[in-house]
């Protein structure tokens, strides 16, 4: 096993895998920019070290930076967190040359995973199902229209290297594809500074449902059951609950094995999770594949009893994976709400701020992975996620009913977040039925925002 693990990354994750490094006696070592001198991941750890400015390409994506820490204090492996170097192959690249274990699969795995369009073309040869779409990269607006055209409105422009929900437009007829596919693409450029292009059907109310999978060295791949992260704002998950009640155990078994043969195709290792959108008719096709634990793990934990950053580092030090197939259960209900330092009515504007009085809920079935103390300080650099409350009960309905207990409970003074919304969202009768799709947001802001400020309609 590991002796010292480099955590290459800031705020509630790396504050997750120190957490698992502790509990199985591996060193953990940190870094930090400098806007996260005082932060919690900084104050806890024995050993962290500042590795550049506030801004995240001179620090926490400053590759040299990185490794020249990890080197300098002796540690055998290196942990990316999500989000920053999680699917940058170079840097997976990068730490073998320096004799150190990348926590997650090899750089040419990522490499493959991390264009969309290749990778919808990898799933497709292996039987997984994919939205009818382009083969491949799209040239320019008048291929796309071509493509379009013979798919059928409406269509998804959707950038290969993606990821956070954007470089994407929908396109609901010819004559607005040309001016909507210029403006994805010069998104991806100043995104992901990567103008490839692909085409899918747009799938109307879908539901995005994933599955966790982890896959070890000697070849056993095994899936956790899914996650549905269908409550969006952006394209980016709020929300996230496991099982999903769009799911039958037919639906689950089928979905769960076109999981593990993605897994397979992409020769994969590590904890991942294969991404589905589930149409209205119950069909299910593959997005893409994220080769990193994500943010939402801690609900397929809850379910599962499994601890899957452990899982992530013994299958990074060639050990089996402590489970089989067979031994996974899936019991009770899990859901996570994301707790973001921003302002919903504001189309979700950043609230960066001092925290003041803080109060974290606690009690039966609940946990909080956060980065927050009283009195800490949220950069305005990073991303905006502070906290996740996740929770579980023995049904759906009490994990509900705890969750809006919960963030009753939750007292973060200072900057705004969007705890009201999430609370509204848990009173919601189509949420609380189950009934919603990637267009619940969307559809009910209005009616969440304006219950925000006024009294909840009791379900
Ligand atoms: P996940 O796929 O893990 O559920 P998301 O899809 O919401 O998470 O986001 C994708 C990844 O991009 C996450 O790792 C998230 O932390 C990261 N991310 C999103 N926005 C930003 C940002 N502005 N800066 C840094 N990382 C970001
Ligand atoms: P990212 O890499 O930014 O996470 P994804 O390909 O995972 O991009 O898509 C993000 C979200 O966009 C999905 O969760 C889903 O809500 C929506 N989406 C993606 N592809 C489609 C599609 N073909 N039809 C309908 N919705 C889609
Ligand atoms: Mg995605």
């Amino acid at each position: 096993m590991f002796k010292r693990i480099l955590i290459a990354n800031r705020g509630e994750i790396a504050m997750r895998v120190f957490r698992a490094c502790r509990e199985m006696d591996i060193e953990p070592v940190c870094v930090y920019s400098q806007a996260d001198r005082d932060a919690l991941h900084v104050q806890l750890a024995e050993q962290s070290y500042c590795i550049g400015p506030s801004r995240s390409a001179e620090s926490y994506l400053n590759i040299e930076a990185i490794l020249t820490v990890a080197k300098a204090t002796g540690c055998d492996a290196v942990h990316p967190g999500y989000g920053f170097l999680s699917e940058n192959a170079d840097f997976a690249d990068a730490c073998a040359q320096a004799g150190l274990t990348f926590i997650g699969p090899s750089g040419d795995v990522i490499r493959a995973m991390g264009n969309k369009a290749a990778a919808r073309e990898l799933m497709q040869r292996a039987g997984v199902p994919v939205v009818p779409g382009s083969d491949g990269a799209v040239e320019d607006a008048q291929q796309a229209l071509e493509i379009a055209e013979s798919i059928g409105y409406p269509v998804l422009i959707k950038a290969a290297a993606g990821g956070g929900g954007r470089g994407m437009r929908k396109v609901f007829s010819p004559e607005e594809l040309e001016s909507l596919f210029e403006e994805a693409r010069s998104e991806a450029v100043a995104c992901f500074g990567d103008g490839e292009m692909y085409l899918e059907k747009l799938i109307l109310h879908p539901r995005h449902i994933e599955f966790q999978i982890l896959a070890d060295r000697e070849g056993h791949v095994i899936q956790l059951g899914e996650r549905d992260c269908s409550i969006q704002r952006r394209n980016q998950k709020l929300l996230e609950e496991s099982p999903s009640k769009a799911l039958t155990p037919q639906l689950r078994e089928q979905m769960g094995q076109a999981a593990v043969t993605a897994a397979r195709a992409a020769g994969y290792e590590n904890a991942g999770t294969i991404e589905f959108v589930l149409d209205q008719a119950g069909n299910f096709y593959f997005i893409e594949m994220n080769t990193r634990i994500q943010v939402e793990h801690p609900v397929t934990e809850m379910v599962t009893g499994l601890d899957l950053v452990r899982e992530q580092i013994r299958i990074a030090a060639g050990l089996p994976l402590s489970v089989s197939q067979e031994d996974v259960v899936l019991r009770g209900h899990a859901i996570e709400c994301r707790i973001n330092a921003e302002n919903p009515s504001r189309g979700f504007q950043p609230c960066p701020g001092r925290v003041g009085f803080l109060h974290l809920p606690g009690g039966c079935g609940v946990r909080v992975d956060s980065c927050l103390y009283p009195g800490c300080e949220l950069p305005p650099y990073y991303d905006s996620l502070v906290a996740k409350v996740i929770v579980t009960g023995s049904t759906r309905l009490e994990a509900i009913r705890r969750m809006r207990r919960s963030l009753g409970e939750l007292v973060i003074e200072g900057p705004e977040t969007n705890t009201d919304l999430l609370h509204q969202i848990l009173y919601h009768p189509d949420f609380v039925r189950g009934n919603y799709n990637t267009g619940f947001l969307d559809e009910h802001m209005e009616t969440l925002l304006a219950w925000s400020g006024g009294e909840a309609e009791k379900a």
